[in-house]
């Protein structure tokens, strides 16, 4: 069971990402996480991406295959796995393919968790923080007591920059760019499986199981 997992900031895919991992005993592999381990580690392909990484610039994608290629080798794979934040692009996806094709693998879904924008946009701008202790709070899904006023000390809530209409609007609209490309490429190879992100976190997980099959 390889898995690519796919979804916009704020549908619940970091959510599904676990159950899946409990349910099927499969790892969760992000590109971020497994760079770090090889940064500690020290491995070869560690070091060539922490050249780049301290010039400012772009791990680029022969290394970060590398590194997804010697990670998917490994015992906890055997069963299969599910990336998570690669591939990016479908210059990486094609890549992927090579290797993978190599080993006589290959991908089995690419789960793509779909929510509309305007319901992403309440899901991300709905978060307040305090100014006093910074507890976080959720219009819509954590709300305080009294609005604008924090539970724990009576603080004044506000909005953090990064959770504003025109940040979260820009953060959305780059992941579309940067994703359509890679839906489109895995649609062409039947198997792009779209998920209904919105309802309850169980309800969704029920229907990632039903495509997996
Ligand atoms: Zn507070």
């Amino acid at each position: 069971m390889n898995i690519i997992l796919l979804g916009p900031p704020g549908a619940g895919k970091g959510t599904q990402a676990k159950m899946l991992v409990d349910k099927y005993g499969i790892p969760q592999i992000s590109t971020g996480e497994i760079l770090r381990a090889n940064l500690k580690a020290g491995t070869q392909l560690g070091l060539e991406a922490k050249k780049y990484m301290d010039a400012g610039k772009l791990v680029p994608d022969e290394v970060v295959i590398g590194i997804i290629n010697n990670r998917i080798q490994e015992e906890d794979c055997r069963r299969g796995y599910m990336l998570d934040g690669f591939p990016r692009t479908v210059a990486q996806a094609q890549a992927l393919d090579k290797i993978l094709a190599e080993q006589g693998s290959g991908i089995d879904d690419v789960i793509s968790i779909e929510v509309a924008d305007h319901e992403l946009m309440g899901r991300l701008t709905g978060r307040r923080t305090c100014r006093q202790c910074g507890q976080g709070f959720h219009v819509m899904f954590d709300p305080p007591k009294v609005e604008g006023i924090c539970d724990k000390c009576g603080g004044e809530l506000y909005q953090r920059d990064d959770d504003n209409e025109k940040t979260v609007a820009n953060r959305l609209k780059v992941y579309s760019d940067q994703t359509q490309p890679l839906i489109d490429y895995y649609k062409k190879k039947s198997l792009l499986r779209s998920i209904d992100g919105v309802g309850d976190i169980k309800e969704i997980f029920g229907r990632v199981v039903k495509v997996l099959g």
